[in-house]
């Protein structure tokens, strides 16, 4: 029999995901930043700024920027390196990695950043290489979670620093009800109507529902070769920011 892995609350056989994750993003490009600043009324730029300014970037240090396709996170780490010191974007997405590359180039945001394709879950680099990975709204579209932290963990220097943005579980109770409508109810047709696309934001609220709660989450990133793993949530936990260092 197949393997099957979810594909938000659908099974599909394991080797198609990636496949069907690209697609998602590939009719998402055009209309991504105006949807996440629709979806989040811009709240996603404040997640991001929060995240970054946890990292200890100095001059000179290596950065892997992981699923980092549009360079949302590259753009805020830029300036810290004052000039000196590289970020990898690595991403899935030719068309996600492009926008991005357009987007940065128009800040002036060029000199020491890389625009690398490829799969999370194997990064084409040497062991012990970056001082610093990070990986925003991007690790709940992996096959294999663990095989993608484990990769983090495997590019990191001893000591290097771990960070992760993503949507996770609600931790304010009576807002549930509240919450579960907007993304079922209000995201998908959101979707439908400014990105003509309802099925990709179908899935990216399943996908979120998926994705595992801020403590399991914690644990695995433990299980999986980090220490001093921390969470913080955002917005009452609609997302939140997971920090660690490589043993
Ligand atoms: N980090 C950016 C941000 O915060 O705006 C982009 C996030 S976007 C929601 C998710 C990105 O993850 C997409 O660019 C997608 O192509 C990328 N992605 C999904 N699965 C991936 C994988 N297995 N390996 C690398 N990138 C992946």
């Amino acid at each position: 029999m197949n393997p099957t892995t979810h594909f938000g609350f659908s099974e599909i056989p394991v080797h198609e995901k990636i496949t069907r994750v690209r697609q998602v993003f590939d009719s998402v490009v055009d209309k991504y930043d105006l949807m996440n600043d629709l979806m989040s009324l811009g709240i996603h730029r404040l997640w991001k700024r929060y995240a970054i300014r946890r990292l200890r970037i100095r001059p000179g240090q290596q950065i892997l920027d992981v699923a980092g396709g549009t360079g949302d996170l590259t753009r805020l780490m830029h300036p810290r390196l004052q000039g000196n010191g590289r970020i990898v974007v690595y991403d899935l997405n030719d068309n996600m990695l492009a926008l991005g590359r357009s987007r940065l180039m128009d800040r002036g945001v060029v000199q020491g950043v890389e625009w690398i394709q490829g799969n999370a879950e194997e990064l084409p680099f040497a062991n012990n290489t970056f001082h610093i990975a990070t990986i925003g709204f991007g690790i709940r579209n992996c096959t294999q979670i663990e095989t993608a932290i484990r990769e983090m963990v495997r590019v990191l220097k001893p000591g290097g620093e771990f960070l992760c943005l993503e949507f996770s579980k609600m931790a304010v109770t009576p807002l549930q009800p509240l919450y579960d409508a907007y993304s079922f109810k209000v995201l998908p047709e959101l979707g439908n109507w400014v990105a003509k696309d309802r099925d990709s934001y179908q899935y990216l609220v399943e996908s979120i529902r998926r994705f595992p709660d801020q403590q399991t989450f914690a644990t695995l990133l433990q299980d999986n070769g980090l220490s001093g793993v921390r969470f913080h949530n955002l917005s009452g936990g609609i997302a939140a920011v997971h920090h660690g260092w490589k043993a």
